[in-house]
């Protein structure tokens, strides 16, 4: 089996590998190296650039990844916030907030109990005040459910927002580790 000469990649020594030899190591430098052959021509390559090359590629793709989560965790969020929102009048949305379903409440009830007392006191036939009682119960249900679902809006908004800073920041450290 002849040899064949190639100099290393990383020193510039000259060498002699087999002619089927892949890998040898520098006899001056002492580098890994892979022999690569196309044509007649014998070259050689480090192979730590070769791995290093590859742990970029790899954190590329990891990068590219997290890149794609934070598109689909802003996808779902904008998904997740429509089933949260209240339906206004003419089919606008809004975010449900806790002090405008204490405050509406307050006011709802408010009026109910000012009729009830009025209807009580004018002697007016039962289902007056009897509406009165309804619309004060009405007004409570409403204030709890706002305040309810103001509170899982909160809930799913945090969740968000920390799941995406999480994110960015594991992507920052991608950023700077290349
Ligand atoms: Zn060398």
């Amino acid at each position: 089996m002849g040899t064949q000469a190639v100099n290393c990649n990383n020193c510039g020594a000259p060498l002699e590998v087999g002619e089927a030899t892949k890998y040898a190591t520098c006899g001056f430098c002492g580098s890994q190296l892979e022999i690569l052959r196309s044509g007649s021509a014998v070259y050689s390559q480090v192979l730590e650039k070769i791995s290093r090359r590859t742990a970029e590629i790899a954190d590329d793709v990891e990068v590219i990844r997290l890149q794609n989560d934070l598109e689909r965790l802003d996808r779902e969020w904008l998904l997740e916030r429509e089933q949260h929102m209240m339906q206004g009048k003419h089919g606008r949305t809004y975010r449900p907030s806790r002090a405008v379903g204490v405050v509406g409440a307050i006011v709802m009830a408010g009026f109910g109990i000012f009729w009830t007392s009025m209807a009580i006191s004018m002697e007016a036939p039962f289902f007056f005040p009897l509406f009165g009682l309804v619309f004060i119960g009405m007004a409570v249900a409403i204030g709890i459910s706002t305040v309810s679902k103001a509170g899982s809006y909160a809930r799913g908004e945090e969740a968000y927002h920390s799941r995406r800073r999480s994110i960015l920041r594991e992507l920052q450290a991608r950023q700077r580790g290349s």
